[in-house]
């Protein structure tokens, strides 16, 4: 039985190799296909695969050089990303890179940008030490390495050409090149502008606000708006499927993450695009405002309430899904069991200070 396991995974490993795959630009052998998509003359968005969830880098063309937020897992993709942001822009002036928080598979590429000057939350450096370097670094090769094999089976039991069959076959190639990548000439690569609250960069015929929203996904989530071209980037916060989720032990700051968030819409400008890092993602510019409009509501609404001496039992009936935010009725409101507008509502009365009416939680 072993055997035959071994024989049927050296014979997709050939089969992988011979593999016919579409021809997308800039691809070769078993890379993932890499894909550009153009969003005006000076915006564009760069990935790769089809399947596997990648990161769509945002990439900018100013009057003072280019910008790009966001780097991927695999460094060979944002080489190939790169040259394609040089290819259509026509320059090759990198003068920021953006991290939007120090996750690896937002982060090992940037030394492929180690020319431009790198910008990111004051958290990001920590963060990114802690899984890039030493003991974090050994751990996600050993995370990797497993993958290998998981997918790798779950590939081999997939029905030939079926979804499943190539998300899998693309996690393996992924994963693969990625382990060779940081076993060779891998330099954790740290931004150096770094910022508390918030950032503005001027780049003459466009500005670059970033926003620090930090504590729901990690402390180093930031969200980046150019009011000039209307476009709104975000790492790993909430897609559009699912209901805003207020983890319990997460360290967030409702009052402040919303007061940067409203700075992006309530501010009277225009958003025509909300880009969500994640390749298979999506998130739109309706959700992105209803999203604001939800946790402001609860958190202005649940603040009043407790100021006011309210039980945690008043405030849960104060809010319904159904009712009172409609426009979510129908996305993923239950995680793991887990009621996410209950929870919601219990998370932040905790911060608030619990049952006791006379301590007010930080609001900014
Ligand atoms: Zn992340």
């Amino acid at each position: 039985m072993r055997k035959f396991t071994r024989f049927v995974a050296i014979a997709t490993l050939l089969l992988l190799a011979s593999w016919p795959m579409p021809i997308t630009a800039g691809q070769v052998g078993d890379e993932l296909p890499l894909h550009i998509q153009k969003f005006g003359d000076r915006v564009l968005f760069a990935w790769v695969g089809d399947y596997m969830q990648t990161i769509r880098v945002v990439a900018l063309s100013t009057a003072r050089g280019i910008v790009v937020i966001e780097t991927n897992l695999s460094r060979s993709a944002d080489v190939r990303i790169r040259q394609a942001i040089e290819k259509e822009f026509g320059r090759k002036d990198f003068k920021h890179l953006i991290n939007t928080h120090f996750h690896h598979d937002h982060t090992c590429g940037n030394q492929v940008y180690a020319d431009a000057t790198i910008v990111g939350h004051q958290t990001v450096p920590e963060g990114m030490r802690g899984e890039l370097t030493g003991e974090g670094l050994g751990k996600l090769l050993e995370m990797f390495k497993s993958h290998v094999q998981d997918w790798g089976e779950r590939q081999r039991k997939a029905a030939p050409d079926s979804r499943e069959y190539h998300f899998f076959r693309e996690g393996v190639l992924l994963v693969k090149t990625t382990i060779a990548e940081l076993q060779e000439g891998f330099t954790p690569t740290y931004p150096s502008i770094l910022f508390d609250k918030a950032l503005i960069l001027d780049m003459g015929d466009m500005t670059v606000e970033l926003y620090a929203v930090g504590g729901t996904h990690t402390p180093s989530d930031i969200m980046v708006f150019v009011p000039e071209e209307g476009l709104v980037a975000i790492g790993d916060m909430w897609p559009d499927q699912v209901l805003p989720y207020l983890r319990k032990e997460a360290p967030w700051d409702l009052g402040a993450i919303l007061e940067n968030w409203g700075r992006i819409v309530d501010g009277g400008r225009e958003i025509k695009h909300v880009n969500m890092a994640h390749s298979d993602m999506g998130l739109s510019v309706e959700t992105y405002k209803q999203q604001y409009r939800y946790l402001k509501t609860l958190w202005d609404g649940l603040r009043e309430m407790h100021k006011r001496g309210a039980t945690l039992e008043d405030a849960k009936k104060k809010y319904a899904i159904e009712r009172d935010f409609p426009y979510f009725k129908d996305r993923l409101l239950k995680v793991r069991d887990v009621n996410i507008h209950e929870n919601n509502v219990e998370a932040i009365w905790a911060k608030l200070g619990g049952s006791a009416s006379s301590s007010e939680g930080r609001s900014s």
